[in-house]
């Protein structure tokens, strides 16, 4: 296992070179440099948090204690109302521990069977976190909120997990319709990470 320390190297506690690429480009200004858990054969943590802000926090501290390194994380997923908020946390996992996403939506699809259009009110969640070391007291914490409603059936090829069932009213779309870019200037993800970086930004002055 490699380990380095620098003043603005960091460890992003994801698996996902999607998630790391956007984030190494909201960082690189700010002189970061993010490196992926995996160079560091960092195992994945156990999510067993009740909330996105405490499995957010359980893989930053993962990630540090192993590496040495400051460390970035984030956890997502959708609630729906009518649903009394499932599949909340338990998002990737909904239809079972190694659900695909398109057993995920059709669980979702089933469960939300004959409730109107009114009624099908749901939001995406993004918890970002940043610690400093695996005992930071004091981590930087922002969330992330996008609205919008469960559609009937799919639409559009884009995204991934419930984006082609998560319909945005404001663009009059579904989320796997949006380009990258529409997607990252609404979603809770982008939003997380936006506020988060602008707390480094002022930390790092
Ligand atoms: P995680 O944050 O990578 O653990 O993601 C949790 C799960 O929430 C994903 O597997 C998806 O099912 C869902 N999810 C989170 N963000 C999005 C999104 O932007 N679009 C669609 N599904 C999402």
């Amino acid at each position: 296992m490699k380990s380095h320390a620098t003043a603005r190297r960091l460890v992003l506690a994801s698996g996902n070179r999607g998630k790391l690429a956007e984030i190494q480009a909201l960082l690189a200004p700010l002189g970061a440099e993010v490196c992926a858990q995996s160079e560091f054969d960092v195992p994945e943590a156990v999510e067993d948090g009740d909330t996105f802000v405490a499995n957010a926090l359980i893989k930053a501290r993962h990630a540090a204690a192993l590496t040495g390194l400051p460390a970035i994380a984030d956890d997502s997923g959708l609630t729906v109302d009518a649903l009394g908020g499932a599949p909340g946390v338990l998002s990737a996992r909904y239809a079972g521990e190694q659900a695909s996403d398109a057993e995920n939506v059709d669980k979702l699809l089933a469960a939300l069977d004959g409730v109107p259009q009114a009624a099908r009110a749901a939001a995406f969640h993004c918890a970002a976190v940043f610690v400093a070391a695996a005992d930071d007291s004091a981590p930087l914490i922002e969330e992330g909120l996008w609205r919008g409603r469960i559609l009937e059936t799919r639409h559009g090829t884009g995204g991934f997990g419930y984006d082609p069932v998560f319909f945005d009213e404001s663009a009059g779309c579904a989320a796997a319709e949006m380009t990258q870019a529409q997607k990252n200037g609404r979603s809770h993800r982008g939003l997380a990470f936006r506020a988060l970086c602008a707390e480094l930004a002022e930390r790092w002055a």
